[in-house]
């Protein structure tokens, strides 16, 4: 059966290659699906989002793919989009003005640095402790239910397809620890936000680039949010955040059998434009 994914990126924001690179890697790696999901553009300057006047274009350049290679790949018109407490209705604005897909939506800005600016949570280690002294005084249980209430706000207000690395406020955790994901308070912050992505019906991602990037050792969600959407029974999909052509399927074997080892049976794809289950099993060898 082939692979699938739904969080991609190319040279529309911080990703490398032209689409077409993309498609024709994702062909040679058995992608049968493919979406397509640069950063949305933001209203203020960040270095790795898509650029407004842009927009258009990267449009115009999914659409030529799509029907270019429509015999050999599913390929879908999808964004990452940024869920901001200030602008809070981004996603719904982007879909309706690309007539898009799908969209992941994600949680990478919380609150404002001392000097006015939107604290980046998975940028580099410096600026994660400056965000945390500078915001938070240097409280990370305060900084983490931030970033989680930021993303339930986004679940009750709007709502995107998939949910987007749910967990990657911990990225710095592996190398630097802040904090225990076996804590009480961490896995009841966990916990509440996936209670509401099911209510939400939205598809919670399992993405695999903390691995790849060698960030974690385990996808986003780890382990732990991963049998709490077990037992709550939440449909998953796979993707790897490419930014490269060559990282398209990075880490999927590895996460499929994960996946099973914790009781997952089925994953979400598109297939003619609808969401449906397939069975995981048929995946690995
Ligand atoms: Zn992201
Ligand atoms: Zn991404």
């Amino acid at each position: 059966m082939p692979w699938t994914n739904y969080h991609h990126h190319c040279k529309y924001c911080d990703g490398v290659g032209e689409l077409e690179e993309h498609v024709q890697e994702a062909i040679r790696q058995n992608i049968g699906s493919l979406g397509f999901t640069s950063h949305s553009p933001v209203p203020f300057d960040t270095t790795w989002s898509m650029k407004e006047a842009d927009f258009d274009a990267y449009l115009r350049d999914l659409e030529a793919v799509k029907s270019k290679y429509s015999d050999r790949i599913e390929i879908y018109k999808g964004l990452e989009v940024d869920f901001l407490e200030k602008w809070p209705r981004q996603i719904k604005s982007w879909t309706d003005r690309g007539k898009l897909d799908f969209t992941v939506g994600s949680v990478h800005f919380v609150k404002e640095l001392e000097d006015g600016k939107p604290w980046e949570i998975d940028g580099t280690l410096e600026l994660f402790q400056k965000g945390l002294r500078e915001i938070f005084e240097g409280n990370v249980q305060k900084a983490i239910s931030s970033y989680f209430a930021l993303t339930c706000q986004m679940l009750e207000r709007d709502k995107p397809t998939i949910l987007g690395h749910v967990d990657k406020i911990k990225m710095h955790n592996s190398k630097f620890p802040f904090f225990d994901e076996a804590d009480r308070w961490y896995r009841d912050r966990l916990t509440e936000t996936l209670q509401l992505a099911k209510k939400s019906e939205v598809i919670v991602e399992v993405n695999t680039r903390g691995i790849y990037k060698k960030r974690t050792s385990e996808p986003y969600p780890g382990i732990i949010g991963l049998k709490i959407m077990r037992e709550l029974d939440i449909p998953v999909c796979l993707n790897s955040d490419a930014h490269h052509p060559s990282e398209i399927t990075k880490e999927f074997e590895q996460t499929v059998k994960l996946l099973l080892e914790i009781g997952f049976r089925e994953l979400m794809v598109l297939k003619q434009g609808q969401w449906c289950f397939v069975p995981l099993k048929g995946l690995v060898s």
